[in-house]
């Protein structure tokens, strides 16, 4: 899963690239409100943290102009203690949720993992799918009921796959999904947690489509 943190505070997006990284998220952080409009555009993400008080664009903008392009992706602001106007404002304006600074990182990482299985349709916290059980919150797998030993990045590739069970994933998507920037991607790199994920699970679970991408199917296969 990537994320996106807008926040000019060097110290706060710091501290929320790091704590999302740890959680198992790929993180790309900006500074301000142009940068976060050009990364908007440039990049797919699974949810974005903004900050309403920015540089050179306010976050009420930034986020006023996403929604202008139909743009679904969820949104989360960040707003002072005494900014009940702003977090009103930003909330009309298409936000789906809200921290007061400062808060706790824990509860911004829950708060993302509700916004992104919301926004993919998975109203369940657990993430199924043939037999394989997906736990964001506690990062474990689960096939057959017995749990299975997963890298980061090959629970964070069947996290997003589980996610858009029934869709399919394209590399290019996959690879967004697994590295923020200046991550250097190795080539093969999903043909190998695929080939990991087929080995650890089920070896029909994830499907090629050839040219295209991955798929993992909604329902058991035959
Ligand atoms: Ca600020």
């Amino acid at each position: 899963m990537r994320l996106l943190v807008v926040e000019d505070d060097a110290l706060l997006g710091d501290a929320v690239q790091n704590g999302l990284r740890q959680a198992g998220y790929a993180a790309d952080w900006v500074r301000d409100g142009v940068a976060a409009d050009s990364a908007l555009d440039a990049e797919t993400y699974a949810a974005l943290v903004l900050d309403l008080g920015l540089p050179k664009r306010s976050g009420l903008d930034v986020l006023r102009r996403l929604r202008n392009r139909n743009d679904h992706t969820p949104v989360l602001i960040l707003t002072a203690r005494d900014a009940i106007e702003d977090r009103i404002q930003g909330l009309d304006a298409g936000a789906d949720d809200y921290l007061v600074k400062p808060f706790d990182m824990g509860e911004l990482a829950a708060r993302l993992r509700a916004l992104i299985r919301r926004a993919g349709g998975q109203p369940a916290p657990m993430l199924k799918a043939q037999g394989v059980e997906l736990d964001p919150a506690g990062h474990r797998v689960y096939y057959q009921d017995q749990p299975v030993e997963l890298s980061a990045r090959e629970f964070a590739l069947l996290h997003a796959l589980l996610l858009n069970a029934g869709r399919v994933l394209t590399r290019t998507q996959i690879e967004e999904a697994l590295y923020a920037w200046g991550e250097e991607i190795e080539s093969n790199t999903v043909e190998v947690y695929v080939h990991h994920l087929r080995r650890k699970l089920d070896a029909g679970l994830i499907e090629t489509v050839r040219g295209v991408g991955y798929l993992i199917r909604k329902a058991p296969h035959a």
